[in-house]
């Protein structure tokens, strides 16, 4: 089981910018086709943004369309949860980071083989950790 993190909020708000405090802890989503990491395609792990988590590779990573960085599948199934989420009158379910409960986006069932799996995710809600040359 992995330590998790509780954090006031006074506490998130110094640790994140602005834009990664909306996303992670108000549950925002960034305008699509703005973020930094949706046309992204360097190989290695994306980590949440609040707290270091490994949230997904590079590997399950695709071309949605949709303007936010998608994968389909997560680096293993304890590191992110879902959750119903019936806000702004849609039934969808929220993808959030097992470590410290960060909103990381959105969870649908239209995704590519082998899982079937989208995980809509904000580029704000993850930084990239580069795979090195040597790893290959
Ligand atoms: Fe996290």
């Amino acid at each position: 089981m992995k330590s998790k993190i509780n954090k006031s909020e006074e506490e998130w708000r110094k640790a994140l910018t602005p834009e990664e405090f909306h996303v992670l802890r108000e549950k925002g989503t960034e305008r699509p086709f703005t973020g930094k990491y949706v046309d992204h395609k360097k190989k290695g792990t994306y980590v949440c943004a609040g707290c270091g988590n490994e949230l997904f590779s590079s590997d399950t990573k695709f071309d949605s369309g949709t303007g936010w960085p998608s994968f389909w599948a997560p680096v293993s199934e304890d590191s992110v949860n879902r959750k119903p989420d019936n806000s702004l009158g849609m039934r969808r379910t929220e993808v959030l980071c097992s470590r410290c409960g960060g909103h990381l986006g959105h969870f649908f069932d239209d995704g590519p083989k082998p899982t079937g799996h989208r995980f809509c995710i904000n580029s704000v809600a993850l930084h990239f950790k580069e795979q090195k040359e040597s790893a290959e």
